[in-house]
């Protein structure tokens, strides 16, 4: 693949925390390609980093306690980590749009969605007025609002969890992002919404060509919605495969523990459970692969230097002494 044209490439990132005079390294090293278009899954369990490599995308790590102390990630060949905050303000909707977890906590109760959306597109794309509200409602009925001149005039209080998360969805896609992080945007929803919410996503992208980085712990998700895959162990990345690939082989021990613990991969919301031991903390100052202490095939090299990331057959990577 050619580098140059990667919407969004990220090299090396590390980003910390300081808490209590202890430093934890809560991505360590991550390199992570996304292109124009294409939707890429970044799986793991809890705390293992994805959310705060998605926050340094978008300059968003609460400092202090946290800073992005290495590396570069640069969007559409532009380096993100030396923007001002005025031109990260700008990135985020037009270039770069997120979708979290809990709407709520994104909309104001105290204003109608209707008066959101507007602010929205008059801070960012100067639309004010009568062509703001038609704006906002063609967005409504984009994401498949039902209903939706009613809920331009309604209080997120209102609305279903589904509709919330159409709502945001259609925020974020007010400026026309060429990329939108979507953070566990279903795992708040009951399953035929989420299929609903996932759908809607995946034709968004079909229709606008807007790359989508989907960052969830739900392989059965990733293996219906993406076209490829970033594994992430402990702030690193373990392996990186397109789906298929990744489904018909795993070789890291890590993805391989994560799809053992899964009875039946189409059986949906498949959680990434069942592997025997903890999930290293990400301050551990734990020297070589991070999953060793877990790992069944752990060897002498593994405890020494980190696993480097590979290239492998198939264009795909793997960080792991088993495959050198
Ligand atoms: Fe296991 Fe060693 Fe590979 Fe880590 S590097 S996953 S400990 S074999």
């Amino acid at each position: 693949m050619n580098t140059s044209e990667s919407l969004l490439r990220i090299r090396d990132l590390v980003v910390e925390f300081v808490s209590d005079g202890r430093v934890s390294r809560a991505v360590d090293g991550v390199n992570l390609d996304i292109w124009p278009a294409e939707t890429v899954g970044l799986v793991g369990e809890t705390g293992c980093g994805k959310s705060v490599t998605a926050l340094s995308v978008l300059g968003l790590i609460p400092s202090p306690p946290g800073k992005v102390s290495g590396g570069e990630i640069q969007f559409e060949g532009q380096d993100l980590l030396r923007l001002g905050p005025d031109q990260l303000r700008r990135l985020r909707g037009e270039g770069i749009s997120m979708v979290f977890q809990e709407p709520m906590t994104s909309l104001d109760p105290s204003f109608t969605i209707g008066s959101q959306m507007t602010e929205v597109l008059a801070a960012h794309r100067s639309v004010r007025g009568s062509a703001a509200a038609a704006e906002a409602r063609r967005m409504l009925e984009l994401v498949r609002m039902p209903h939706a001149p009613r809920v331009m005039s309604q209080y997120s209080f209102e609305l279903s969890g589904g509709m919330r998360q159409r709502v945001m969805i259609a925020m974020a896609l007010l400026c026309q992002p060429r990329l939108l992080i979507a953070d566990e945007p279903t795992t708040a929803l009951d399953v035929t919404v989420q299929d609903q919410i996932l759908a809607l996503l995946d034709d968004l992208r079909r229709e606008t060509g807007t790359a989508i980085l989907l960052i969830t712990h739900d392989l059965g998700i990733v293996a219906e919605n993406c076209d490829r895959v970033y594994v992430m162990y402990a702030g690193r990345i373990a392996e990186a495969a397109g789906v298929d690939d990744l489904f018909d082989e795993q070789l890291h021990p890590y993805t391989r523990g994560l799809m053992g613990a899964i009875p039946d991969l189409t059986v949906k919301s498949a959680r990434l459970v069942d592997i025997p031991g903890d999930v290293a903390r990400a301050d551990a100052s734990l020297p070589g692969c991070r999953f060793a202490p877990r790992c069944p095939h752990a060897m002498a090299v593994c405890t020494g230097d980190p696993p480097a990331m590979r290239a492998f057959r198939g264009g795909r990577e793997v960080a792991c002494y088993l495959h050198t």
